[in-house]
């Protein structure tokens, strides 16, 4: 396995490896990895010849306020998981080498951005495309591999590319799990264990959510508020929103029709918010 810290060095290697006929897979990764980036990593190298992973906090994508300096950072541990996966390349660049103090430009996607994480992290999403904008361009990939856990980012990251061209396929991934249901998350160690034992509450609330309209409910306002309800069981918990949000185009759901419906929760544990969504079809 290759680590390779300059842009201009990883983005020849990736250049190289096309030239020479192999397809590249790539999955872009902010480190702290756990088995819901792992199991990224197992569909690139299923799917294409060489596997590049990046390990990058983006400074670009944190609000004043949020957490980038407590971000969790295990480059040591991330780099051994990536060669015990059979990663081929890391890239693991230094911030200023992707943003000199000359960087000018960002990339935004306009609408999608706005609601949900949009509109509690202002400015997080113009953060998030402009980096994998960058991080593809520098990939030279044939595919790129995103995770559903994120279900607002894998869907502009998709518009960005139909947007902009971009010659890559983006393929969305399931959300993995831990074994009581909370979805993997790099930031689910700054849980303390009343927390953690609580944190369940999100699954929870997205099997509530499920199970109703298995049994036949359409209405909005019903799903919603089962789905609420069962993150209040929480007393830890305090919710950003529990929204039904049409899974192509985020418009806002009244009631379960026969498109798509994602059921998007965020809940912040203290000062840790956690994120969790299903898709919803009449
Ligand atoms: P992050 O390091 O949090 O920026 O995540 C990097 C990629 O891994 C993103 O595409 C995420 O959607 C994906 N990812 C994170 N957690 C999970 C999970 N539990 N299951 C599947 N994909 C995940």
């Amino acid at each position: 396995m290759k680590i390779i810290g300059p842009p201009a060095t990883f983005q020849k290697r990736m250049l190289a490896c096309r030239r020479a006929g192999k397809t590249v897979g790539f999955v872009p990764t902010m480190g702290a990895l756990h088995d819901g980036h792992m199991s990224l990593v197992r569909r690139a190298r299923k799917r294409c010849d060489v596997t590049a992973v990046s390990i990058f906090v983006n400074p670009l994508q944190f609000g004043p306020g949020e957490d980038l300096a407590r971000y969790p950072r295990t480059v040591k541990r991330d780099l051994a998981l990536c060669a015990a996966a059979g990663v081929d390349y890391v890239f693991l660049p230094a911030a200023e080498s992707l943003y000199p103090p000359d960087f000018r430009t960002d990339v935004n996607v306009g609408g999608l951005g706005d609601a949900l994480c949009g509109k509690s992290r202002p400015g997080h999403f113009r953060g998030v495309t402009t980096v994998v904008a960058k991080l593809l361009n520098l990939a030279q990939c044939d595919r790129a591999f995103f995770g559903q856990k994120d279900a607002q980012q894998a869907l502009i990251v998709k518009k960005m590319v139909r947007d902009l061209n971009l010659p890559v396929v983006i393929e969305i991934c399931p959300i993995v799990r831990e074994k009581d249901g909370l979805a993997m998350s790099s930031r689910n160690r700054f849980l303390n264990p009343s927390e953690r034992q609580q944190a369940v509450a999100l699954f929870r609330a997205i099997k509530s959510a499920e199970m109703l309209v298995r049994g036949g409910e359409r209405r909005g306002i019903r799903i919603v508020r089962a789905a609420e309800r069962e993150i209040k069981k929480a007393p830890l918990a305090k919710i950003d929103y529990v929204e039904l949000r049409d899974a192509e185009n985020l418009q806002p759901v009244k009631n379960i029709g026969d498109t798509a419906t994602l059921l998007a929760l965020a809940v912040f544990f203290g000062k840790t918010r956690l994120i969790d969504n299903t898709v919803l079809k009449g």
